[in-house]
């Protein structure tokens, strides 16, 4: 039993746990993405459900989101003033590691961004929950027979159909460059929108999606529109990369899945994340029992 930590203040793990589906099910993006960038990190989220620390960035992100949808949906005129007020009130309400001075340098660009959706969109949703069963049936979000679910940040409608809106803080805290941020949007998190498109495909039968980021670093809206999107189609596309990661995972415990080659190769892929991980800590104890083996 690899039981014994050696940090006094983490929790002790019995590493020989074997994934469950209730691990697994439902799928969200972010669970998906945690697996794919870091199977170990995954493991200690979603098997041994060791919760992240509240941290700045996470703090950021949140904060941001709760002053866009504020903004949306109470009738609060858009002048800076007000903005940096609303953002005091949720540091002190919801988010004591808001950092209201990083927020006050890209205020401008939300007040534009959500200027720009008052004068011409039409709000349709904000922050809402979606889930589907594994045959792609609309469940509530908290159903337990949910297959995969997501909650998007913002959902327009007009008559060219629906575009969907995710605001993206990344690199404001960590100063990572516009190049960096669009090469890993690229990379990754358009499959997120494709996620949440089918989410409210299915909902809404709509065919004309636009799925957008808004990159709230330099104010600026990346959008690629669909025609005849075919909800069904990305969803089976979706569902059978899902299915082959339970397949690795089901009923294995954390060795039988990353061998100490994986495990090096995964602290050389996720150098630059690693300093930001709140597993770095179990991560290396867990290092130094496989070393010792
Ligand atoms: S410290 Fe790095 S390798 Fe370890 S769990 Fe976190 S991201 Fe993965």
């Amino acid at each position: 039993m690899y039981q014994k930590t050696f940090f006094e203040d983490l929790i002790e793990i019995n590493y020989e746990k074997r994934v469950s589906l209730e691990n697994l099910r439902p799928w969200s993006f972010s669970k998906y993405d945690t697996f794919k960038s870091c199977p170990i990190k995954f493991f200690f989220r979603y098997v041994y459900k060791i919760e992240p620390k509240r941290n700045k960035y996470l703090a950021f992100g949140n904060g941001v989101h709760l002053v866009i949808e504020k903004l949306l949906t109470k009738p609060i005129s858009l002048k800076e003033k007000n903005l940096f007020n609303l953002a005091k009130y949720i540091k002190e309400n919801y988010e004591p590691l808001f950092d209201i001075n990083y927020f006050k340098k890209y205020a401008a660009n939300i007040l534009n961004f959500v200027k720009n959706i008052k004068d011409n969109g039409n709000l349709f949703e904000v922050e809402k929950a979606y889930g589907a069963s594994e045959d792609y049936v609309p469940l509530n979000y908290e159903n337990k027979n949910v297959f995969i679910r997501g909650k998007v940040d913002l959902i327009l409608k007009d008559k060219d159909g629906i575009r969907i809106i995710d605001h993206k803080t990344t690199g404001i805290l960590n100063n990572r460059s516009l190049k960096k941020i669009l090469k890993t949007l690229k990379e990754k998190s358009s499959l997120q929108l494709f996620w949440y498109a089918s989410l409210v495909a299915l909902k809404t039968q709509e065919k004309n999606f636009t799925i957008s980021f808004f990159i709230v670093k330099d104010g600026k809206l990346i959008s690629k529109r669909f025609e005849d999107f075919d909800g069904y189609k990305i969803f089976k596309k979706i569902k059978n990369k899902l299915l082959e990661v339970e397949e690795k995972l089901i009923y294995k415990n954390i060795f039988e899945v990353v061998n100490i080659k994986d495990f090096e190769f995964y602290r050389r892929k996720n150098k630059a994340l690693c300093g930001y991980c709140d597993y770095q800590n179990y991560c290396l104890n867990l290092f130094k029992l496989l070393k010792r083996e």
